[in-house]
C-alpha cells in the first residue's frame, strides 16, 4: 500500500463527503477527501503534521462507507489504516485512550482490563479437546457474556463439536491494527496461534466481525510475513445459522443493522437477512442498509478516543432503526450490540438491541 499513489487519484469529487464524523464534525479536514489532501501533503513533505491534524485524521470508525461510495474505487480501508500505521511509526500517534488500552492489553491480553484467568468462566459446560474453537472475542467474553452462552449453546443444539480456549484466548487484535498498532497485534497473533497449533484447531467460529475480518484476513497476512503456514477455516455464527434447516416461528417486528467488519469489510449481507426472514419475523429494512448502512459508530477506536462522535453516530442510528417502527433492532455483532445498546439507552430504551444468535438460539429445537 503506497500512500501517495492512492492518495494521489483523489478526484477530489466529495462524494465521500457522506463520511458520518465528518457529518457530524463539519470541517472538511475530517472528511476523507481533505484526510486524503492533507496525507498527500505530508508524505510530499510539504506540511508538518500537528496533533491537530494527527486527531482529525483519527475522527474515523474505519467504517469504510467512503470506499464504498468513492467513484474511482479508492481502498479507502487499506489507506486508513496505513495513514494511521505511518503516523505511529513516526511517532505522532497512537492517541492518548489508544495507547492506554493498549498497555492494558500487553498486560492482560483484553482493551478491557478483564482478568485473563476468568476469561473462560461464561462458559457453563465441559470444556473438551476438539477441531473446532468457538473464538467468543473480549466483548462477549468480558460484556457479554449472555451471547456467548447463547453461540455455545446453538453450536450444542447444531451437534457441532467445538471447544472454547478460555485463559488460553488473547484479543484478536482488531483495535490496533485499526488505529496503527501492528506490532502488539503481531505479539497477540504469536499468542493465539501457538494454542491453535498446540491444540490441532482446524476451523474457527466467531461471533465477533472484527475477529472474523482479522483472524481471516489479517492473520494469514501476518503468517506468511513470519513463515508460518495459516491453514485453519474462519467462519463467522451468522454463515452456521445460514446453514441450518428450519427453525421455529416468531412472531416480532425488527430491522436489521449491518456490521461494518461483516458487510463493508467482508461482504455478508444475505446471510442474515436470510436467517431473520427464516425465523419468521415481519423484517423491515432502515433506510440505509447493506453497502450504504451508516456504522454504529464504535469501531476504529472511534469509541474509545472521541465518545461524543461515537455516541452521536449510536444516537442517529438507533433513531433511524426506531422510525421503522420496529421493536428489535438485531446485528450479528457484539461491539455494535454494545454500543447500540447504550445508545438506545440513552434515547429511553424504546428499542431493544439484540443479536441474532440470541433470537435464533430460543427456536432451534435440542
Ligand atoms: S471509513 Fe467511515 S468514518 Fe472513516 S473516513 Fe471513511 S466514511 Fe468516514
Ligand atoms: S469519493 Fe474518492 S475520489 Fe471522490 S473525493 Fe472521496 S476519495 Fe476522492
Amino acid at each position: 500500500m503506497n500512500i501517495r499513489e492512492i492518495a494521489a487519484k483523489c478526484s477530489k469529487c466529495g462524494y465521500c463527503t457522506t463520511c458520518p464524523t465528518y457529518r457530524i464534525e463539519g470541517w472538511e479536514t475530517v472528511s476523507p477527501r481533505g484526510k486524503i489532501q492533507l496525507a498527500l501533503k505530508y508524505v510530499d513533505g510539504e506540511i508538518d503534521v500537528d496533533q491537530k491534524i494527527v486527531k482529525d485524521i483519527f475522527k474515523c470508525s474505519v467504517c469504510g462507507l467512503c470506499q464504498e461510495v468513492c467513484p474511482v474505487e479508492l481502498p479507502l480501508i487499506d489507506f486508513w489504516e496505513e495513514l494511521r500505521r505511518t503516523l505511529v511509526q513516526k511517532g505522532l500517534a497512537p492517541l492518548s485512550v489508544h495507547r492506554k488500552l493498549r498497555e492494558i492489553t500487553f498486560r492482560n491480553y483484553n482493551p478491557y482490563s478483564g482478568d485473563q484467568e476468568r476469561r473462560g468462566d461464561w462458559a457453563d459446560f465441559e470444556i473438551k479437546p476438539a477441531k473446532t474453537l468457538y473464538f467468543a472475542g473480549c466483548t462477549a467474553s468480558f460484556r457479554l457474556q449472555n451471547l456467548a452462552k447463547s453461540t455455545a449453546s446453538v453450536l450444542e443444539k447444531l451437534g457441532i463439536d467445538f471447544t472454547i480456549a478460555g485463559k488460553n484466548e488473547y484479543c484478536c487484535g482488531s483495535p490496533f491494527l485499526r488505529t496503527g498498532q501492528k506490532d502488539i497485534v503481531e505479539r497477540l497473533f504469536e499468542k493465539n496461534y501457538a494454542y491453535w497449533q498446540k491444540m490441532g484447531i482446524e476451523r474457527i467460529i466467531t461471533s465477533c466481525p472484527g475477529c472474523y475480518r482479522t483472524i481471516s484476513l489479517d492473520y494469514p497476512k501476518i503468517a506468511e510475513e513470519k513463515g508460518y503456514e495459516f491453514d485453519i477455516e474462519v467462519v463467522h455464527t451468522v454463515s452456521i445459522l445460514d446453514k441450518m434447516g428450519e427453525f421455529e416461528k416468531i412472531d416480532l417486528k425488527a430491522t436489521y443493522h449491518d456490521p461494518c467488519h461483516l458487510g463493508r469489510h467482508m461482504g455478508m449481507y444475505e446471510e442474515p437477512r436470510n436467517v431473520i426472514k427464516r425465523l419468521g419475523i415481519n423484517f423491515v429494512e432502515m433506510e440505509r442498509n447493506r453497502e450504504q448502512a451508516l456504522c454504529c459508530g464504535a469501531g476504529g477506536g472511534l469509541r474509545s478516543q472521541f465518545p461524543e462522535i461515537s455516541f452521536e453516530i449510536g444516537r442517529q442510528r438507533v433513531l433511524e432503526a426506531m422510525e421503522t417502527g420496529a421493536e428489535y433492532l438485531i446485528t450479528c455483532c457484539p461491539f455494535c450490540e454494545y454500543h447500540l445498546s447504550k445508545s438506545a439507552e440513552k434515547l429511553g430504551n424504546r428499542i431493544k438491541v439484540v443479536d441474532l444468535v440470541e433470537i435464533a438460539e430460543k427456536l432451534i429445537s435440542p
